[in-house]
């Protein structure tokens, strides 16, 4: 804060906030946002989706009794798998599924804000945390979930919705914001193969949450429990949330295998889950729990690429597969990454549209079962006079070569037998190398 020049401004217009503002300041009380107006706020609450009757019938709510925080996720699935998990319940490890009620509001890729838990009761959102000394945030904090990953960017609609939603939580329990965290900043883990002690970086989540872009000022300038000694550091995060000016975590193709971007570091405690999946450039597929037996966690090559939370991965995705298919679990970033909205990805939605990546808004707002390719031109339609042979050289058998047939065929090069017999209208899609 400019704590000298607003004193030296005292006798301007600006004097009684300012001061105001400074007294915050000194006795270290909440001071809120002057972005969001009261009209902002109201038309917000208005705006929010009740979604609290589709909570598991064995969640049970209990009150709670202190709020000190406010946990900003991000939820590493789509809006429709997000909105199921958070309300149902998740699988865990051992193979029971949990009650619900995993966060008090998720936040859609478009900013629609949904009430999953009433804000009075305890959601189960932060498992095992703790911040500065205490543990199990969860029943000291609210949960707020943005749909998305934390290797891919924040939509500017999310961070004007979940910036007024913590201006009015702010609000509602006096919290400053210091009080803001993200779950990778409080969740920490018990002993592993990487550290000998409790430590941080069990969870990734929200590690891509730019403050400033919601109207939040700055973190704390240090992890209370590492510098306590409570917890080891993860220094990737230490780096993000408490370095000089390197405050965030880059988005570009965070979740590819590097040498410091690590299985550990994608994928926090879920690097050995079933439920991530390791896809390896020359197109193997492994699950977490297959990776020790058959690769070993030092030999995974550079630029194999990580996803979470895949509950059915390996029937879902064929990897070398040209024509990917969009899934409750599997969604146009998973595929594409930020070439999502590329001029050269193609989507070929359940209702016969086809759309090029530029006309695409969001990953999220693709139906299920649209169906795309990444790394393509076209397309070049098909005439009496102008064969596939014309227009795809040798290539027009291949397997990368994709052809649409209208109505809403999508077939490789290398499907088609008849070529004669193709409809009037099929298009031809060449990738780009
Ligand atoms: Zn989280």
């Amino acid at each position: 804060m400019e704590f000298m020049s607003d004193i030296s401004n005292c006798y301007n217009k600006r004097f009684i906030w300012v001061a105001s503002l400074c007294i915050a300041f000194i006795l270290n009380l909440p001071q809120f946002s002057a972005a969001y107006t009261l009209a902002d706020r109201l038309g917000f609450q208005r705006s929010i989706v009740d979604y609290r009757s589709r909570l598991n019938s064995n969640y049970k709510k209990v009150k709670r009794k202190q709020t000190k925080y406010i946990i900003v996720h991000t939820s590493e699935l789509g809006r429709k798998m997000t909105l199921r998990v958070v309300s149902k319940g998740k699988r865990l490890r051992n193979g029971r599924k949990t009650n619900g009620g995993h966060t008090h509001y998720v936040i859609a890729r478009n900013g629609r804000t949904y009430r999953i838990v009433d804000k009075k009761y305890e959601a189960d959102h932060a498992g095992l945390s703790m911040w500065n000394g205490e543990t199990n945030i969860s029943k000291i904090s609210i949960g707020i979930e943005l749909v998305g990953y934390h290797y891919a960017p924040i939509t500017e609609s999310q961070y004007r919705s979940v910036g007024i939603l913590i201006d009015i939580l702010q609000r509602a329990y006096g919290l400053g914001d210091r009080a803001v965290l993200t779950h990778s900043q409080v969740a920490y883990g018990k002993p592993n193969r990487w550290f000998r002690k409790n430590q941080r970086g069990r969870k990734r989540c929200a590690r891509n949450f730019i403050r400033e872009k919601a109207e939040v000022g700055p973190t704390w300038a240090y992890d209370p429990d590492v510098r306590s000694g409570r917890l080891l550091a993860d220094l990737q995060l230490s780096k993000i949330y408490y370095g000089r000016r390197e405050y965030y975590a880059k988005t570009d193709d965070a979740n590819i295998i590097t040498k410091i971007n690590t299985a550990w570091s994608i994928a926090g405690e879920d690097y050995d889950s079933q439920t991530t999946v390791y896809k390896f450039p020359g197109g193997h597929i492994y699950t977490g729990d297959q990776i020790s037996a058959k690769i070993g966690w030092g030999r995974i090559p550079a630029k194999t690429v990580v996803l979470l939370n895949q509950e059915n991965s390996i029937s879902l995705i064929k990897s070398d597969d040209p024509i990917k298919t969009i899934s409750d679990q599997l969604t146009a970033w998973s595929f594409a990454g930020q070439a999502y909205n590329f001029k050269s990805t193609i989507y070929f939605l359940p209702s016969g549209r086809i759309k090029v990546g530029s006309m695409i808004s969001d990953w999220d707002d693709l139906p299920a079962k649209t169906r795309l390719i990444v790394g393509y031109r076209g397309p070049y339609e098909l005439y009496k006079d102008r064969s596939a042979y014309e227009i795809a050289g040798r290539k027009y058998k291949d397997r990368k070569t994709i052809y649409y047939l209208p109505p809403k065929k999508l077939l490789a090069g290398d499907k088609i037998n008849d070529f004669n017999g193709l409809p009037k209208g099929t298009l031809i899609f060449l990738p780009n190398t």
